[in-house]
Parts: structure tokens; sequence; C-alpha cells
């Protein structure tokens, strides 16, 4: 069987793990694998070539993806989703390992639903933000990476004895704020999906600090919070109260790095599970890990709510701060 391998939609570090995991499985069961470069683009582009084992050495502890990625609107029309089909049965490639997030695993959903071509799901996005799996490729990596640079972040607050601001990616996720602001002993977290996310009660929390001798705080943002992102905040709490706070937008640093050992190693077990189930004719699925074991579920399970951060680390993050 041939297998089309790509990732799409964000990079996140663990991406190559679950390549080479897949193209090494494949060639182990007999079978042929292909890289698709740049995400559904490279489908319609026909962007693609055989993918050797050896063409996977020394990508494991890489960030980023050496398949590249892209975003590809044409992929949510219908037609262009159908010239994609036609392009994989032209070049013989009968199942694709799709390695991406929430959009990712939509088109995925669609092409396996409209055209019958075997899909495998492997959840790969910073934000942790998908149903039916406790982890996602890069998560973990990244929070290590906010929790390091947040910690030094805490040096020069204490210093000067001042307020910060640190915003953390997630436009529509807080699993990744509140994760860090747990690790990082923030003062506060600002997310999406928060039950309290009141500019006032932010403001009482700081003051409270303040009236308890407290005179540094970390107050972690997540992008997509709905007070604004850290500069949006910061910029209020400095014309209300004309605070001398500092706003640091950790952005772009939290996706690249070498992917931490967690997110090798199940980058690993998804890359070599999504082929065996391919090469067996299964398709329309996607992995995830649940509760410590790996899952499988169905690819229409991606409409399912997400999930959101678990209430109580939120609060927990409020009662460790004073
Ligand atoms: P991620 O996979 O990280 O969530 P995106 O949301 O950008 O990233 O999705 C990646 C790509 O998946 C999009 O550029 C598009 O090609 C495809 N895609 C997203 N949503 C859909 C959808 N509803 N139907 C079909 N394809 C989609």
């Amino acid at each position: 069987m041939r297998i089309g391998v790509l990732t799409s939609g964000g990079d996140a570090p663990g991406m190559n793990a679950a390549i080479r995991a897949a193209v090494r499985q494949a060639d182990a069961l007999g079978h042929e694998a292909w890289g698709i470069r740049q995400g559904f683009q490279g489908v319609l582009e026909k962007d693609w070539a055989p993918m050797p084992t050896r063409a996977c050495a020394n990508i494991l502890q890489r960030g980023g993806t050496v398949l590249h990625t892209a975003r590809c609107p044409e992929f949510l029309e219908i037609h262009r989703r159908a010239d994609a089909a036609a392009n994989l049965r032209e070049a013989g490639i009968q199942a694709l390992v799709i390695i991406g997030g929430d959009g990712s695993f939509r088109g995925a959903e669609a092409l396996q639903r409209e055209q019958g071509i075997l899909c495998a799901g492997i959840p790969g996005t910073i934000d942790n933000d998908l149903p039916g799996t406790d982890r996602t490729l890069g998560f973990d990596t990244a929070l290590n990476t906010a929790v390091e640079a947040i910690d030094r972040i805490r040096d020069t607050a204490s210093a000067h004895g001042r307020l910060f601001l640190v915003e953390v990616m997630g436009r529509s996720s807080g699993m990744l704020a509140v994760h860090t602001a747990l690790a990082c002993g923030a003062e506060a977290v600002l997310y999406p999906e928060s039950p309290d996310d009141s500019y006032q009660a932010l403001v009482a929390r700081l003051h409270a600090n303040w009236l308890r001798g407290k005179r540094s705080s970390i107050v972690v943002v997540a992008e997509g919070d709905d007070l604004g992102n850290a500069m949006v905040v910061g910029a209020r709490l400095r014309r209300d109260y004309g605070l001398d706070l500092r706003v640091v937008v950790l952005g772009h640093i939290q996706r690249g790095g070498s992917p931490s050992a967690l997110d090798r190693i199940w980058g690993s077990r998804w890359g070599a599970e999504a082929v065996r189930r391919l090469a067996a004719g299964e398709g329309g699925f996607y992995l995830g890990e649940v509760a410590g074991a790996l899952a499988v579920q169905p690819l229409a399970r991606i409409l399912d709510p997400r999930p959101a951060p678990p209430g109580d680390m939120g609060e927990l993050v409020d009662i460790l701060s004073r």
C-alpha cells in the first residue's frame, strides 16, 4: 500500500517524531510511505515524493516539521477536496496520515466521508484542545518552554517589584495558559473558558496580594481571552491605575524547539499505530491518549465540543498565589 504522510495547520514540536514513525513502520510492514509537503496544499499541487526511511534520520529531536505545513483555504470547498482525491488516486496513494489540529481533522473527516480516502489523524497542536484526547503533540514542549521563560521573568519581576502580564498562545483555548500559570505560580490567569474572568476580579486579586505585602506579580494571559490580549489588558491597567507594569508576549518561541521526551514518545507511538491500522484497511479515525492509554476515536468526533481546562486548576492558581 502507498501511504501519504502530511502535516497541516500550525506546526508543533513532536510532528517529526510522528512522521519518522509512520515512514519506518510502513517500511517494516512492506508498505511505501510518501511525504506530502505543505499539508493539503501539497495534495492539490501534487507536491509529494516517496520518503525512504533514511530521509527520517536525525529528525526525531527537531522541532517544526520536515514536511512543512500550510493553511489551505481551498480545502474548505467540496470540489477542491474531490480534486485532491483524484490526485491521490492518480498517484496510487490509498491512505493518508494527517498530523494536525482541529481544522486538519475536519478536512480529514470530509475527505474520508466524501471521497473514501482512508484517513488517520494524529493530534499535533500546542493548544491541546482536541476532544477525545488528553494530549496533543507539542503541548508538553510548549508548556515547558513557557514555564522556563516565565521563571526568568519572575527573577526580574521580583527584583523590581513589578507586575508582568505574560501572554501565551491560545486563541480559543486556555489549556496552555492555565497549565503554565499553575506551573509558574502565577498570581492570576486570564483565559477564554474562565468562569470568573472579569476585569474587576483581576484588579481585586492584585490589590489583595498588594495588601498582603506582595510587590511583584505575574499574570498569565491567553491570547484569546475575552478581556483582550496582554497588550490590551496592560494598557487598561496602566490607564486606570497608573501601574508601572510590563507586557511580555511569548509568541512563536512557544512553537519552536526540540520536542520533550513525552512529545517524542507519543509522536512515535501514534505514527506507528496510524500506519498499522491504515495498512489493515481501517480509516476514518484519529489517535489520542486517554488516561495514559492509547485511544482511537472516529474522525467525526472532532465535531464534539472542545475540552476546557479543568476548573479546579484555575481556582488553584488563585488559592496558591497568596
Ligand atoms: P489546525 O489543523 O492546526 O487546526 P487550521 O484550522 O488552519 O489548523 O486547519 C488546517 C487546514 O485544514 C486548513 O488550512 C484547511 O485546509 C483544512 N480545514 C480546516 N477546516 C476545515 C473544514 N471544516 N473542512 C475541510 N478542511 C478544513
